[in-house]
């Protein structure tokens, strides 16, 4: 049986996203949709008929993924790939909504999408989004900015030749959460290693980010290389994505200026799921997924603020699951499991900037899920979370029944 509302919970173990070490036993109280107080079960004289009994279950905040693609699935079928490339706004509604309701049976409560070619997510979100009715936050880039005649097709546009991309940014009036340029190629995987040429020149670039910050937007960077990542940089964005082979400078000068790191390493791993064994495409695929991890190895030890994000709608990459995917890659690098959760939690929320979500804490609203396990294998086995709660309701979210 699942409740409606609790106004008192015991916590068998609680990871409040704040990277802390895991605390067992906590009661956490619930008030007008957020957390009223949270202290040790022995401190705390509740009512025990009012206390829901959560004391074999680990909670954590929702989850937030930083990189999407709402408008494409993440289905290895090329003909739907192919047509999800050229999809009606009304199909794309159809489509988001589904990956909307996929999010919200794994708990990631606010998402991040890093732009689609018609620009259907932004209108989807102008037009069609009741946050009220789905609780998803939903932040997103339109349509990216790519160079004419580089990568970027897919998720944005590009412009004339006698424009530049300053200038391209001066003139979009778009109601965006967020700028998305695209700075480099994908990654090759037939050489390992290789790097593409910048996409824009750092004068050009720099400028555009300018631009954006003067509007008050945060500036995604899709950017693999030592030379597009340091162009982005220099330029002062706000994330960088994917950065596969930026190289140590550029991770020194991202802790130093605080620049967010958004590894995307599932990509590679599911990638690899799809490809023939032992074919040359899997052995690269497996260098790159190894060297990213590699990296996020090094980000962790030097500081660099890194959170989750998927690319979700890459092929192989689902909406929802992921999360935890990418999650299990960032403890297979090294980070604690309360650190890999504050990188999806509170680098998440900071990077979306909401102010209420991330953390679970007094005042903060009190959005949780939790899990039927200890925390020591948590994310070991991807599974749905067993208990969504979204500001204090315990509503009809998904998850699995409760053995309460
Ligand atoms: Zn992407």
């Amino acid at each position: 049986m699942r409740p409606k509302t609790a106004k008192i919970i015991l916590a068998g173990w609680l990871i409040d996203g704040s990277g802390g070490p895991i605390r067992k036993n906590q009661i956490i109280g619930i008030k007008k949709g957020c957390i009223d107080f949270i202290c040790d079960a022995k401190e705390s004289n509740y009512q025990k008929q009012e206390l829901l009994d959560l004391s074999h279950c680990t909670l954590l905040p929702g989850l937030i993924d930083c990189h999407t693609h709402l408008c494409m699935s993440g289905s290895s079928d090329p003909e739907i790939r192919r047509r999800q490339l050229d999809l009606s706004f009304e199909d794309a509604v159809k489509i988001i909504h589904q990956h909307l309701k996929q999010y919200r049976k794994w708990g990631i409560i606010a998402v991040r999408d890093g732009g689609d070619r018609k620009g259907h997510t932004l209108q989807y979100k102008l037009s069609k989004h009741n946050k009220d009715q789905s609780l998803i936050c939903l932040k997103t880039a339109g349509r990216a900015f790519h160079q004419s005649g580089r990568y970027g097709k897919l998720i944005g546009r590009s412009f004339a030749l006698d424009s530049s991309l300053a200038k391209d940014v001066k003139e979009n009036q778009e109601d965006i959460d967020h700028l998305k340029l695209v700075n480099s190629g994908l990654n090759s995987l037939t050489r390992f290693g290789v790097e593409t040429a910048p996409q824009f020149s750092a004068k050009d670039f720099k400028k555009a980010v300018k631009i954006a910050k003067n509007r008050g937007l945060s500036v995604m960077v899709h950017a693999n290389g030592k030379k597009p990542v340091q162009i982005a940089i220099e330029a002062g964005c706000t994330s960088i994505e994917h950065g596969f082979f930026m190289g140590e400078d550029n991770l020194n000068k991202m802790a130093q200026k605080k620049i967010i790191w958004i590894p995307t390493a599932i990509t590679m791993q599911a990638y690899l799921r799809h490809m023939q064994k032992h074919s040359i495409e899997s052995k690269i695929c497996k260098k790159n997924l190894d060297h990213q991890l590699d990296q996020i190895r090094l980000a962790r030890e030097k500081g660099v603020i890194t959170a989750i994000g998927t690319d979700a709608g890459s092929q192989g990459v689902h909406h929802g699951s992921s999360v935890q995917e990418e999650l299990k890659l960032f403890i297979s690098a090294g980070y604690s499991i309360s650190k890999a959760v504050k990188c999806a939690c509170f680098h998440g929320a900071t990077l979306l900037n909401l102010k209420n979500k991330g953390l679970l804490a007094k005042d903060r609203d009190a959005d949780f899920i939790a899990f039927e396990k200890s925390p020591d294998n948590l994310f070991q086995n991807i599974i749905e979370p067993d208990m969504i709660c979204l500001q204090g309701d315990f509503g009809d979210f998904g998850g699995r029944p409760l053995h309460l």
